[in-house]
């Protein structure tokens, strides 16, 4: 199956930013209420799944649309990947970046030294960046914190 592309609406920024941690490509529809027909144009154009809380968004034929019915986004989270029969990989945790969802590009780690907090140069990480904003990505306790809200919510098991 073809890895599905995302894009979340203004009401599930948090399940986007969820599927981005993941290493999915997840755009988001901005908090700026456009309409739920540029919603569609963009994700019919971009060929992606729309993920929706709208009830009443009509149907556009050749658009998959994924009604996200869950209040609460880690059941949200859980609801799409069940629902597409997705199972997340590992070694795709952290490979975009959360703010733009591009995927990050390794930076050497002499040169990452220079941009990043002092205590973060003694942890034994790579390095990693992206190429629109500029922010830098390591492994650290956020990564860490992030792996265990997942096998939290049941989305991995836990040590597999
Ligand atoms: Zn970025």
């Amino acid at each position: 199956m073809e890895e599905p592309r995302f894009l979340a609406d203004s009401m599930l920024g948090k399940l986007a930013r969820w599927l981005i941690i993941l290493g999915y490509d997840a755009a988001y529809g901005g908090s700026d209420g456009r309409p739920d027909s540029a919603l569609q144009e963009q994700a019919q154009r971009e060929g992606r799944i729309l993920l929706t809380r709208d009830t009443r968004i009509p149907e556009v034929a050749g658009l998959r649309m994924v009604l996200v019915r869950p209040a609460r986004f880690e059941d949200q989270l859980r609801f799409v990947l069940k629902k597409l029969g997705l199972a997340p990989d590992r070694q795709r945790l952290f490979t975009r970046c959360t703010y733009c969802n591009r995927p990050l590009e390794s930076v050497p780690r002499e040169e990452a030294l220079a941009l990043v907090p002092p205590l973060v140069r003694e942890l034994r990480t790579e390095f990693w960046r992206c190429g629109k904003c500029r922010r830098m990505y390591w492994e650290g306790t956020h990564t860490a914190r992030a792996v265990e809200k997942l096998e939290r919510w049941g989305i991995w098991a836990a040590g597999r």
